[in-house]
């Protein structure tokens, strides 16, 4: 007992697989002082039964990054710590049973094989090739990934430890942490054999993470599902052939039935993402249990039932095998399905890694990734699919069910850019919701607000199947054109609830933004962009700026951002300094195109000769508002900021004033046209830590003569070095769909760069792709190609101007 320690760097709570990653991440980055407390013996939470399986397949670029990390990890693993483990690659196949799901792997395929892997697409014949017991009459095709497999759980976690051991951390097995406590600039994590006192504190505590939360006041968005696979026994025919080629067949996911089915020794494992799911401890007669370490759920095969019988039909043989063993255990989701990995939104120096539903493919990446986050302030890859501040607090019990079921449901479903899922909705609407319905909008959620997408008109299809395509021209393009046309030509109103608000205050607050902003804070009186590098001159985030008084600014962001810049902003704010968050006592509305001045003027008495990028105070339709003179859409337009209470006059006086001279609401699909053709890029699609600033092609918001500013030394010497690619600006002749994020640009046979945001713009008649290119092909008129769903696609690489009014007049006008 004596020797218990006293003092950390780092308290790790909770040994899974993803706890112990992270305490060998730490003392691989030279953190060795570091503590992992386990309640119980290491794996006793969803680890021990996990089926292990360790696939790189991902549709999410940051995860397919994580997922590659572990698989590469975990093949030297046993080695570099001299721990023997069960890791057998076994290759998979995924299946198509439609054209989509066949064009969904295209793409993984591209992303894999700029990530260095070779996945491959495979006919019907060739699946049989490789898997031989199988019926593909139905089939379109399958993805083939060599490099998937399958691990031991509890001897990967085992290694992990015992490689952190041998670096000098601390594991205290059957020591739960009982609470923490803040003293000073120190954490206390209190446990029945003492105290810790610590630097920094990780919430890794799997299914558990909620009530560790707590402790720091933060209510973790999440919800446990009862998960379940299945073990049939030894099939003379596996057997004989594993006996015969000398290894196992690969894993097979039928992803559009939605199982995986393994060889597990010479019988299968057969695990499958039911649609009539189960949530666990979500009621108040299914209390969460105090500790429930190494046990499971009573067996609940009636859920399975059509699964079973569904992979009996593709793969016959199963049907000859006994069922010998069911394991149904805890699997925790948040509302999106990613696990969080960062920073505890609010808290200093608290962590989290926790809420993983792939936990055993993920640990080795989440490990690197928790340990960056931890020891550099910043991660490698652009994590913001696993961000907790992602999250935002407003995410209740209600909704983080009806979510998690959501994602566990349709865990293998495809993700389709136009298509927007059903549950969790409607938990923030804007002040004229009912008016944007009435017009026909069809909505999607940001941050939880519901903004409208599209307005769909009389005939237009608004099912779901009609946005479950990959097709540029789906049920909304006819809409969305319509909307883009009536800003060009006229004017159009955008409604946009939930834009994040923050007000800048006290002495020396303009010295201190001017220090985190790469550029120069406006004047008095005018409006800016203002561009956030970390140290290593990387992309942070973007904010527009409005300089209300000598010392006062008004801080304007995504409304996805709200609790990452909020803590950034908080993480490095001088004392004396005060900032309000004022995001939910606003709204706002985009009226842009060329008549808005005179729609404005009959509403308004505000100064409408006042310039671009400039401010007012002033009354529209009676009502006071915040006027900016901004357009994403790229025409004269003005941002209305009003309070939620005024809102609803705001927009009645606009759209009657407006709709006799041609005036539309708008939506989001718009949007995304109208600012590509713009060149305006969108916080963490084009602007992201993968890229710093000057990638990015935002050297003219760099202020050079600034004495310092975070990230100025890094981006002087990059500057210096040359940028090795660049910010560009492509037309694709793409066929008839668009280039989804990260598909790959390409110069004869080599990868030249990647597309961070495809789309149709209207006005130019033309598909447009932002992305990053080698800086020596940046030129315009230079001819690439891009490759969508696995074809190339003949590209012309642009000047560096908008492709829509490419002087800026029209804003201006
Ligand atoms: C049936 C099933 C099959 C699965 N198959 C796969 C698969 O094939 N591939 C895959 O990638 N994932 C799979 N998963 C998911 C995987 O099991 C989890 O994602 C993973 O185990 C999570 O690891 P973890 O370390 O985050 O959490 P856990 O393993 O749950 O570890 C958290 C630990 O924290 C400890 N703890 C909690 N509170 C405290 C406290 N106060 N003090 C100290 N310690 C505490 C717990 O005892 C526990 O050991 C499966 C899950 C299930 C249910």
């Amino acid at each position: 007992m004596s020797d218990f320690p006293k003092t950390a760097r780092v308290v790790i709570i909770g040994g899974g697989a993803v706890g112990a990653s992270s305490l060998y991440h730490l003392c691989k980055a030279g953190w060795t002082d570091c503590v992992l407390l386990e309640k119980n013996e290491l794996t006793a939470g969803s680890t021990w039964h996990a089926a292990g399986n360790v696939p790189t397949f991902s549709s999410s670029w940051s995860i397919m990054n994580m997922q590659r990390y572990s698989a590469e990890l975990y093949r030297g693993l046993g080695d570099a710590v001299d721990y023997p483990m069960n890791y057998n690659v076994t290759g998979s196949i995924r299946l198509a049973h439609t054209q989509e799901r066949l064009q969904e792997f295209q793409r993984v395929v591209g992303m894999g094989r700029y990530q260095g892997m070779d996945l491959k697409i495979l006919t019907p014949d060739q699946i049989a090739e490789v898997y031989p017991f199988i019926a593909t009459h139905d089939l379109v095709g399958a993805l083939y990934d060599p490099y998937d497999g399958d691990i031991d759980p509890a001897q990967l976690t085992q290694a992990l430890a015992k490689g952190a051991r041998q670096m000098g951390a601390r594991i205290e097995r059957f020591c739960p942490a009982t609470g923490v406590r803040r003293e000073g600039d120190e954490w206390v994590v209190e446990t029945h054999k003492g105290d810790i006192r610590c630097e920094v504190v990780v919430n890794a505590a799997g299914y558990y993470a909620r009530e560790v939360g707590k402790w720091f006041g933060r209510e973790v968005p999440m919800m446990v599902m009862s998960h379940q696979y299945m073990l049939f026994d030894t099939i003379p025919e596996v057997e004989a052939r594993t006996k015969e080629v000398g290894h196992k067949l690969p894993l097979l996911r039928d992803v559009d039935s939605s199982y995986y089915l393994r060889q597990e020794k010479n019988g299968f494992n057969l695990g499958p993402y039911e649609k009539n799911c189960k949530a666990h401890w979500v009621t108040k007669d299914d209390p969460f249990p105090e500790d429930f370490s190494f046990q499971l759920f009573p067996d609940d095969l009636e859920r399975l039932e059509w699964y079973i019988t569904d992979a009996m039909a593709r793969v016959p043989l199963l049907e000859t095998a006994p069922l010998t063993k069911v394991i149904n255990g805890p699997i925790p989701y948040t509302p999106d399905g990613n696990p969080l990995i960062g920073p505890m939104p609010g808290v200093p120096n608290a962590f989290e890694a926790c809420v993983f539903t792939f936990g055993i493919c993920q640990a080795g990446g989440a490990g690197k990734v928790l340990a960056e986050w931890i020891t550099q302030g910043a991660t490698e890859w652009d994590m913001w699919s696993c961000d907790p501040r992602r999250f935002t607090g407003f995410e209740d019990q209600d909704y983080c069910i009806a979510k998690g079921m959501e994602v566990y449901g349709h865990e293998y479903a495809i993700q389709f850019p136009h298509y927007t899922w059903p549950e969790g909705r409607d938990k923030k609407l804007s002040a004229v919701h009912d008016r944007t319905t009435a017009l026909g909008a069809q909505f999607g959620a940001y941050n939880g607000w519901e903004r409208a997408l599209w307005y769909a008109r009389i005939g237009d299809d608004v099912s779901a199947k009609g946005s479950q395509t990959w097709a540029r021209n789906g049920a909304w393009f006819g809409a969305v054109r319509a909307e883009c046309e009536a800003v060009r030509d006229a004017a159009g109103i955008l409604d946009l609830p939930g834009f994040s608000r923050f007000v800048l205050k006290g002495d020396g607050a303009a010295d201190w933004l001017a220090r985190q902003i790469t550029g120069k804070v406006p004047n008095v009186g005018r409006l800016g962009l203002a561009y956030f590098a970390d140290d290593k001159g990387r992309i942070v985030t973007e904010m527009s700026v409005a300089r209300l008084g000598l010392d006062e600014l008004l801080l304007i962001t995504a409304a996805t951002a709200q609790a990452h810049d909020r803590d950034w902003l908080v993480a490095h704010l001088d004392a004396g300094l005060s900032l309000t968050d004022e995001t939910t006592e606003w709204s706002t509305q985009i009226l842009t195109g060329p008549k808005s001045r005179e729609i404005l003027a009959a509403v308004s008495d505000a100064d409408l000769a006042k310039g671009w990028l400039t401010f007012q105070t002033a009354q529209v339709g009676g009502a006071d508002v915040f006027l900016m003179r901004v357009s994403f859409a790229g025409e004269l337009g003005w941002e209305i900021h009003s309070k939620v209470a005024d809102t609803a006059r705001v927009w009645d006086a606009v759209l009657a004033a407006g709709t006799p001279m041609g005036l539309k609401p708008f939506g989001m699909f718009a949007l995304n046209s109208l600012r590509l053709e713009k060149g305006y890029r969108a916080w963490k699609g084009d602007l992201s830590t993968d890229y710093s600033v000057l990638q990015g092609g935002l050297e003219r918001f760099v202020d050079w003569a600034k004495p310092d500013f975070r990230g100025k030394a890094a981006l002087a010497a990059e500057k210096q070095a040359g940028v090795a690619k660049r910010f560009c600006t492509l037309v694709i002749d793409a066929g008839d769909q668009d280039p989804p994020y990260m598909s790959t640009i390409w110069e004869g046979d080599t990868v030249v760069g990647e597309v961070t945001s495809g789309y149709y713009g209207h006005r130019v008649g033309a598909c447009i792709g932002l992305g990053m290119l080698r800086a020596d092909l940046n030129l315009p008129g230079q001819a690439v190609e891009v490759e969508i769903f696995g074809q190339r696609y003949p590209a012309v690489v642009q000047a560096d101007a908008p492709l829509w009014d490419a002087k800026n007049e029209r804003i201006r006008a």
